[in-house]
């Protein structure tokens, strides 16, 4: 099969490496289609401290190939649309235990970031991936595969939304209208909310009202206090705004990772005394991966307006600097052809 290999930073190559064979418990995909993340894209700049050579692509979505010896055909059966839940959780720790497995203890050794031995990655940008069988979920057929490519992404915002309990008539205010913010604003609507955007590209206020969001502004103009705030931008400075600008009694959501991240001033006296909750959000457990199944199998939820760009994936090079630019939603690579 082909994969795309990254041997260190900025230094990729589309080499041919053997297909992987199911063991007894798995069962092999035949990617079709495979998103870029601003991980990846951070792996390709050299941001993250994952080891190389490495296969990326965590947000990848497929057909079933061929089943290890002691796979079920009736439930796994063969030519069925399927993803994997990709986070490498260890199952066994007191996190994983409790159905916190996107928070694993484990996961700083887990081969997807450190492979001193080979290949590290999660192995979407690649043609096929032998996983165990009982990380796939299944998709009904009439999914498309360009839908299917946000299943990773859509679960990591389902994470989100759930901690952050959104009520009936609440004020939600997104910051940051890239991909992820716009999804945001997709399930907050879905929860009752009346949903703000503050960002600062007038193309991307536009894209998000015509997405049902009901307010977009500038951040220089923003004066929205929100009973929900979801912050899905890196920057230091747009955090502490967050902060600010929740209301008494509030959820504010540290989405993003904080890049370059820098300690944020924040008055905790104000957080006492208005009773603020500020919380985090990271990756996805698989009960989140199974919602996002379903939103976007049964269609609640329509990703394909966010689509930047389909790139047939002998043009990674180019795909990935369209991913890497601040003014692109997502990118995906076709391995279908
Ligand atoms: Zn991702
Ligand atoms: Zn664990």
């Amino acid at each position: 099969m082909k994969a795309i290999i990254l041997k260190k930073p900025g230094d990729f190559a589309i080499e041919e490496i053997p297909t992987p064979q199911p063991k007894a418990d798995e069962v092999l995909l035949r990617i079709i289609t495979s998103g870029i993340c601003v991980n990846d894209v951070r792996d390709f700049k050299g941001e993250n401290k994952h080891s190389f050579p490495r296969i990326g692509g965590h947000e990848f979505c497929g057909v079933i190939e061929k089943l290890g010896s002691e796979v079920d055909p009736k439930k796994f059966p063969v030519g069925q649309k399927a993803v994997q839940y990709v986070i490498d959780s260890c199952r066994t720790c007191y996190l994983c235990r409790r159905g916190e497995e996107n928070i694993c203890l484990n996961m700083a050794h887990s081969k997807t970031l450190q492979n001193p031995d080979g290949l590290s990655g999660y192995g979407g940008f690649a043609e096929f991936i032998a996983v165990k069988a009982e990380e796939l979920l299944l998709y009904p057929d009439s999914a498309d595969f360009e839908r299917m490519a946000f299943t990773e992404p859509l679960a990591c915002v389902v994470n989100s939304v759930n901690h952050a309990d959104i009520r009936f008539g609440d004020d939600v205010l997104v910051i940051g209208g890239g991909t992820m913010g716009l999804l945001h604003v997709l399930l907050s609507k879905k929860r009752g909310a009346r949903v703000i955007l503050s960002e600062p590209m007038k193309e991307r206020r536009k894209k998000a009202l015509n997405l049902g969001c009901d307010i977009a502004v500038d951040p220089k103009l923003i004066e929205h206090k929100a009973d929900v705030v979801f912050d899905t931008t890196p920057i230091p400075a747009v955090a502490k705004q967050a902060i600010e600008l929740t209301k008494p009694g509030g959820v504010v959501m540290m989405f993003s990772s904080i890049h370059p991240n820098t300690p944020v001033e924040v008055d905790l006296g104000k957080v006492h005394s208005l009773q603020k909750k500020i919380i985090g959000s990271v990756n996805s457990t698989a009960a989140d991966f199974q919602q996002a199944v379903l939103l976007i199998g049964k269609k609640i939820i329509d990703p394909t307006p966010l689509i930047e760009k389909i790139f047939p994936f002998e043009k990674f090079g180019e795909a990935i600097e369209t991913a890497a630019r601040p003014d692109t939603y997502k990118v995906i690579l076709n391995f279908s052809n």
